[in-house]
């Protein structure tokens, strides 16, 4: 969360309108790290990214990404959200 090396670190993201719905985060390759649910524990699921795109005209952050994650087992134990 504190790393601010870089501009784009060399993440290659799908990008379709700025927005990649489900797969993996991308530093899922380079930071062995998860969220977990407040509730039950479980390791929430990538629900979407939103990407800086000039297209869209979304800025995250310094040019980087939000990510949204979900708890797989109740999507009412809340959401969490990574800037990246
Ligand atoms: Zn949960």
């Amino acid at each position: 969360m504190e790393e601010t090396s870089g501009e784009d670190g060399g993440d290659v993201i799908t990008r379709v309108a700025g927005c990649k719905f489900g797969g993996w985060p991308t530093w899922h390759l380079t930071e062995p790290w998860e969220f977990r649910c407040r509730e039950c524990d479980t390791p929430m699921r990538l629900l979407f990214t939103v990407a800086s795109d000039h297209t869209t005209r979304i800025t995250v952050g310094r040019w980087g990404d939000l990510r949204v994650f979900s708890c797989p087992r109740d999507i009412r134990h809340g959401y969490e959200l990574d800037v990246h």
